[in-house]
Protein backbone atom coordinates (compact mmCIF):
# COMPACT_ATOMS: atom_id res chain seq x y z
CA UNK A 1 0.00 0.00 0.00
CA UNK A 2 1.13 3.47 -1.14
CA UNK A 3 1.78 5.70 2.38
CA UNK A 4 1.25 9.34 1.31
CA UNK A 5 4.10 11.59 2.61
CA UNK A 6 2.97 15.23 3.61
CA UNK A 7 4.56 17.48 5.84
CA UNK A 8 3.38 17.40 8.95
CA UNK A 9 1.94 21.13 9.49
CA UNK A 10 1.60 21.41 5.52
CA UNK A 11 -0.87 23.55 3.68
CA UNK A 12 0.23 23.57 0.16
CA UNK A 13 -2.75 24.53 -1.80
CA UNK A 14 -5.40 26.07 1.10
CA UNK A 15 -5.97 29.18 0.60
CA UNK A 16 -6.06 31.77 3.72
CA UNK A 17 -7.05 35.20 4.32
CA UNK A 18 -5.18 37.10 7.34
CA UNK A 19 -7.01 40.65 8.58
CA UNK A 20 -4.51 43.35 9.79
CA UNK A 21 -1.27 41.45 8.06
CA UNK A 22 0.90 44.68 6.84
CA UNK A 23 2.66 44.44 9.86
CA UNK A 24 2.68 42.70 13.29
CA UNK A 25 1.18 39.20 14.41
CA UNK A 26 -0.84 38.96 11.28
CA UNK A 27 2.15 39.56 9.20
CA UNK A 28 4.59 37.03 11.16
CA UNK A 29 1.41 34.38 10.57
CA UNK A 30 1.00 35.23 6.97
CA UNK A 31 4.49 34.55 6.80
CA UNK A 32 4.13 31.33 8.11
CA UNK A 33 1.28 30.14 6.91
CA UNK A 34 2.98 30.99 3.35
CA UNK A 35 6.42 29.29 4.32
CA UNK A 36 3.67 25.71 4.98
CA UNK A 37 2.74 26.16 1.53
CA UNK A 38 -0.34 28.45 1.65
CA UNK A 39 -1.63 31.21 -0.47
CA UNK A 40 -2.16 34.29 1.79
CA UNK A 41 -4.34 37.30 0.91
CA UNK A 42 -3.15 40.06 3.22
CA UNK A 43 -5.32 42.47 4.33
CA UNK A 44 -4.85 46.29 5.62
CA UNK A 45 -6.65 49.67 4.78
CA UNK A 46 -3.94 51.35 3.37
CA UNK A 47 -3.57 49.61 -0.66
CA UNK A 48 -0.01 50.70 -0.75
CA UNK A 49 1.13 49.32 2.47
CA UNK A 50 -0.46 46.31 1.14
CA UNK A 51 0.86 45.85 -2.18
CA UNK A 52 4.47 46.43 -0.22
CA UNK A 53 3.63 43.45 1.81
CA UNK A 54 2.47 41.52 -1.03
CA UNK A 55 5.83 42.50 -3.09
CA UNK A 56 8.14 42.07 -0.50
CA UNK A 57 6.58 38.30 0.29
CA UNK A 58 6.95 37.72 -3.38
CA UNK A 59 10.43 38.40 -3.24
CA UNK A 60 10.88 35.65 -0.53
CA UNK A 61 9.14 33.41 -3.06
CA UNK A 62 5.66 33.75 -0.85
CA UNK A 63 2.64 33.56 -2.25
CA UNK A 64 0.62 36.29 -1.48
CA UNK A 65 -2.08 38.20 -2.48
CA UNK A 66 -3.62 41.49 -1.93
CA UNK A 67 -6.86 42.50 -0.86
CA UNK A 68 -7.00 46.12 0.91
CA UNK A 69 -10.61 46.79 2.16
CA UNK A 70 -11.35 48.72 6.28
CA UNK A 71 -12.08 45.43 8.68
CA UNK A 72 -14.28 47.78 10.72
CA UNK A 73 -16.70 47.57 7.80
CA UNK A 74 -18.90 44.40 7.83
CA UNK A 75 -20.31 45.07 4.34
CA UNK A 76 -16.94 45.83 3.04
CA UNK A 77 -15.48 42.44 4.68
CA UNK A 78 -18.56 40.44 3.13
CA UNK A 79 -17.64 42.06 -0.15
CA UNK A 80 -13.66 41.08 0.02
CA UNK A 81 -15.12 37.80 0.90
CA UNK A 82 -16.77 37.07 -2.35
CA UNK A 83 -14.21 39.02 -4.16
CA UNK A 84 -11.20 36.72 -2.55
CA UNK A 85 -13.19 33.84 -3.78
CA UNK A 86 -13.90 34.57 -7.31
CA UNK A 87 -10.61 35.75 -7.91
CA UNK A 88 -8.82 32.99 -6.37
CA UNK A 89 -11.16 30.05 -5.01
CA UNK A 90 -12.75 29.38 -1.93
CA UNK A 91 -11.44 30.31 1.28
CA UNK A 92 -10.28 26.99 3.72
CA UNK A 93 -8.79 29.39 6.51
CA UNK A 94 -9.87 32.32 8.06
CA UNK A 95 -7.60 34.33 10.50
CA UNK A 96 -9.52 37.59 11.75
CA UNK A 97 -6.48 39.08 13.40
CA UNK A 98 -7.36 42.77 12.89
CA UNK A 99 -7.95 44.57 15.79
CA UNK A 100 -8.33 47.81 17.87
CA UNK A 101 -7.56 49.35 21.23
CA UNK A 102 -8.64 52.73 23.30
CA UNK A 103 -7.44 52.64 26.56
CA UNK A 104 -9.13 55.14 28.95
CA UNK A 105 -10.02 54.73 32.25
CA UNK A 106 -13.55 53.03 33.62
CA UNK A 107 -15.03 56.14 35.25
CA UNK A 108 -14.42 58.41 31.70
CA UNK A 109 -14.70 56.04 29.37
CA UNK A 110 -17.41 57.73 26.58
CA UNK A 111 -19.83 55.53 25.31
CA UNK A 112 -19.04 56.11 21.61
CA UNK A 113 -15.40 55.15 22.07
CA UNK A 114 -16.77 51.87 23.86
CA UNK A 115 -19.14 51.07 20.69
CA UNK A 116 -16.34 51.71 18.16
CA UNK A 117 -14.32 49.47 19.82
CA UNK A 118 -16.40 47.08 20.04
CA UNK A 119 -18.18 47.51 16.67
CA UNK A 120 -14.92 46.57 15.36
CA UNK A 121 -13.36 43.74 17.75
CA UNK A 122 -16.43 41.93 17.87
CA UNK A 123 -19.04 42.96 15.65
CA UNK A 124 -17.26 42.83 12.55
CA UNK A 125 -14.86 40.49 13.36
CA UNK A 126 -18.50 38.01 13.92
CA UNK A 127 -19.78 39.08 10.58
CA UNK A 128 -16.75 38.46 8.56
CA UNK A 129 -16.32 34.88 10.20
CA UNK A 130 -20.30 34.21 9.38
CA UNK A 131 -19.69 34.70 6.15
CA UNK A 132 -16.19 32.79 5.55
CA UNK A 133 -18.50 29.82 7.64
CA UNK A 134 -20.83 29.79 5.02
CA UNK A 135 -18.86 28.69 2.37
CA UNK A 136 -16.92 26.52 4.42
CA UNK A 137 -19.73 24.96 5.77
CA UNK A 138 -21.35 23.80 2.45
CA UNK A 139 -17.68 22.45 1.35
CA UNK A 140 -17.45 20.68 4.64
CA UNK A 141 -13.84 21.89 5.73
CA UNK A 142 -12.08 25.29 6.86
CA UNK A 143 -10.49 26.74 9.87
CA UNK A 144 -11.77 30.51 11.93
CA UNK A 145 -9.34 31.46 13.58
CA UNK A 146 -9.95 34.66 15.90
CA UNK A 147 -7.18 37.26 17.89
CA UNK A 148 -8.36 37.15 21.36
CA UNK A 149 -6.50 38.76 24.46
CA UNK A 150 -4.68 37.84 27.79
CA UNK A 151 -6.27 40.95 28.73
CA UNK A 152 -10.00 38.82 28.41
CA UNK A 153 -8.19 36.18 30.76
CA UNK A 154 -6.92 38.52 33.79
CA UNK A 155 -8.04 41.82 34.35
CA UNK A 156 -6.10 45.07 33.40
CA UNK A 157 -6.99 49.00 34.02
CA UNK A 158 -7.82 51.42 31.20
CA UNK A 159 -9.15 48.51 28.66
CA UNK A 160 -12.51 48.04 29.45
CA UNK A 161 -13.95 47.88 25.92
CA UNK A 162 -11.10 46.22 24.49
CA UNK A 163 -11.38 43.44 27.48
CA UNK A 164 -15.24 43.44 27.10
CA UNK A 165 -15.30 42.59 22.99
CA UNK A 166 -12.12 40.01 23.17
CA UNK A 167 -13.96 38.39 26.42
CA UNK A 168 -16.51 37.70 23.63
CA UNK A 169 -14.26 36.03 20.79
CA UNK A 170 -13.23 33.53 23.63
CA UNK A 171 -16.59 32.87 24.32
CA UNK A 172 -17.56 32.64 20.73
CA UNK A 173 -15.36 30.17 19.81
CA UNK A 174 -16.94 27.62 22.18
CA UNK A 175 -20.30 28.51 20.60
CA UNK A 176 -19.05 28.27 17.04
CA UNK A 177 -17.40 25.22 17.60
CA UNK A 178 -21.02 23.38 18.74
CA UNK A 179 -22.72 24.93 15.33
CA UNK A 180 -19.59 24.32 13.18
CA UNK A 181 -18.02 20.97 14.53
CA UNK A 182 -20.29 19.03 12.75
CA UNK A 183 -19.66 20.19 9.12
CA UNK A 184 -15.93 19.64 9.81
CA UNK A 185 -15.09 23.29 10.40
CA UNK A 186 -12.87 24.82 13.37
CA UNK A 187 -12.97 27.84 15.58
CA UNK A 188 -10.23 28.61 17.86
CA UNK A 189 -8.77 31.65 19.39
CA UNK A 190 -5.47 33.01 20.19
CA UNK A 191 -4.92 35.18 23.18
CA UNK A 192 -1.48 36.93 22.56
CA UNK A 193 -0.11 38.34 26.17
CA UNK A 194 2.19 41.25 25.76
CA UNK A 195 3.52 41.28 22.38
CA UNK A 196 5.88 44.04 21.09
CA UNK A 197 3.97 45.66 18.30
CA UNK A 198 3.40 49.14 16.52
CA UNK A 199 0.24 48.65 18.55
CA UNK A 200 1.93 48.50 22.19
CA UNK A 201 4.85 50.93 21.50
CA UNK A 202 3.11 53.27 23.96
CA UNK A 203 3.84 49.91 26.65
CA UNK A 204 7.64 49.07 25.27
CA UNK A 205 8.82 52.62 25.09
CA UNK A 206 7.81 53.07 28.39
CA UNK A 207 11.33 51.83 30.89
CA UNK A 208 8.82 51.37 34.11
CA UNK A 209 6.50 49.58 32.04
CA UNK A 210 8.96 47.29 30.70
CA UNK A 211 10.83 46.41 34.13
CA UNK A 212 7.32 45.40 35.75
CA UNK A 213 6.55 43.21 32.73
CA UNK A 214 10.04 41.36 32.51
CA UNK A 215 9.62 40.99 36.05
CA UNK A 216 5.67 39.73 35.80
CA UNK A 217 6.60 37.28 32.78
CA UNK A 218 8.06 34.06 33.44
CA UNK A 219 9.92 33.96 30.13
CA UNK A 220 11.32 37.24 31.48
CA UNK A 221 10.75 38.90 28.29
CA UNK A 222 8.25 40.83 25.39
CA UNK A 223 6.09 38.20 23.14
CA UNK A 224 7.76 38.57 19.30
CA UNK A 225 4.53 38.28 16.30
CA UNK A 226 6.68 34.74 15.40
CA UNK A 227 5.75 33.72 18.86
CA UNK A 228 1.89 33.42 17.76
CA UNK A 229 2.55 32.42 14.11
CA UNK A 230 3.61 28.89 14.85
CA UNK A 231 0.11 28.46 16.96
CA UNK A 232 -1.70 29.97 14.66
CA UNK A 233 0.22 27.53 11.53
CA UNK A 234 -0.59 24.51 13.82
CA UNK A 235 -4.45 25.60 14.70
CA UNK A 236 -5.07 26.16 10.92
CA UNK A 237 -3.19 23.21 10.14
CA UNK A 238 -5.25 19.70 9.06
CA UNK A 239 -3.13 17.63 12.60
CA UNK A 240 -5.45 20.71 14.24
CA UNK A 241 -8.53 18.59 13.10
CA UNK A 242 -9.96 17.36 16.58
CA UNK A 243 -8.64 21.17 18.15
CA UNK A 244 -11.89 23.59 17.94
CA UNK A 245 -13.90 25.69 20.58
CA UNK A 246 -10.48 26.68 22.42
CA UNK A 247 -8.30 29.95 23.26
CA UNK A 248 -5.02 29.30 23.05
CA UNK A 249 -2.94 31.80 24.98
CA UNK A 250 0.43 32.56 23.77
CA UNK A 251 2.19 34.63 27.00
CA UNK A 252 5.29 33.03 28.37
CA UNK A 253 3.62 31.95 31.53
CA UNK A 254 2.32 35.42 32.49
CA UNK A 255 -1.48 34.17 33.26
CA UNK A 256 -0.40 30.82 34.69
CA UNK A 257 1.62 32.12 37.83
CA UNK A 258 1.15 34.94 40.80
P1 LIG B 1 -0.42 46.16 14.80
O1 LIG B 1 -0.83 47.53 15.17
O2 LIG B 1 1.04 45.82 14.84
O3 LIG B 1 -0.96 45.76 13.33
C1 LIG B 1 -2.25 46.07 12.99
C2 LIG B 1 -2.56 45.57 11.58
O4 LIG B 1 -3.97 45.71 11.40
C3 LIG B 1 -1.90 46.37 10.48
O5 LIG B 1 -1.67 45.54 9.37
C4 LIG B 1 -2.95 47.42 10.16
O6 LIG B 1 -2.79 47.95 8.85
C5 LIG B 1 -4.21 46.57 10.27
N1 LIG B 1 -5.42 47.32 10.53
C6 LIG B 1 -5.64 48.25 11.49
N2 LIG B 1 -6.89 48.72 11.38
C7 LIG B 1 -7.47 48.07 10.34
C8 LIG B 1 -8.74 48.13 9.72
N3 LIG B 1 -9.68 48.98 10.15
N4 LIG B 1 -8.98 47.33 8.66
C9 LIG B 1 -8.02 46.49 8.19
N5 LIG B 1 -6.80 46.38 8.74
C10 LIG B 1 -6.53 47.18 9.80
O7 LIG B 1 -1.24 45.21 15.78
P2 LIG B 1 -0.87 43.80 16.45
O8 LIG B 1 -0.21 42.92 15.46
O9 LIG B 1 -0.22 44.07 17.76
O10 LIG B 1 -2.32 43.25 16.82
C11 LIG B 1 -2.98 42.27 16.06
C12 LIG B 1 -4.10 41.68 16.90
O11 LIG B 1 -3.58 41.16 18.12
C13 LIG B 1 -5.19 42.68 17.31
O12 LIG B 1 -6.46 42.05 17.28
C14 LIG B 1 -4.82 43.00 18.75
O13 LIG B 1 -5.92 43.43 19.50
C15 LIG B 1 -4.33 41.64 19.21
N6 LIG B 1 -3.49 41.64 20.40
C16 LIG B 1 -2.26 42.24 20.38
C17 LIG B 1 -1.47 42.22 21.51
C18 LIG B 1 -0.13 42.85 21.55
O14 LIG B 1 0.48 42.84 22.64
N7 LIG B 1 0.38 43.40 20.45
C19 LIG B 1 -1.92 41.55 22.75
C20 LIG B 1 -3.21 40.94 22.64
C21 LIG B 1 -3.94 40.98 21.49
P3 LIG B 1 -3.33 49.45 8.46
O15 LIG B 1 -3.03 50.33 9.64
O16 LIG B 1 -2.58 49.80 7.24
O17 LIG B 1 -4.80 49.29 8.20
Amino acid sequence: MKIEQRPLFGLKGRLALVTGSTRGIGLAAAQTLARQGATVVINGRDPLSVQRTVDSGKNEGLDFKAMAFDVGDPVAGVQALDRIEQEWGPLDILFANAGIQHRAALLGFDLADFQRVVAFNLTAQWALAQHAARSMVSRKKGRILFTGSITAVLGRENVSAYTAAKGALHALVRQWSAELAPAGVTVNAIAPGYIQTELTEALWTDPSFNAWLEKRTPAGRWGQAQDLAAAVTFLASDEASFITGQTLVVDGGLSSTM
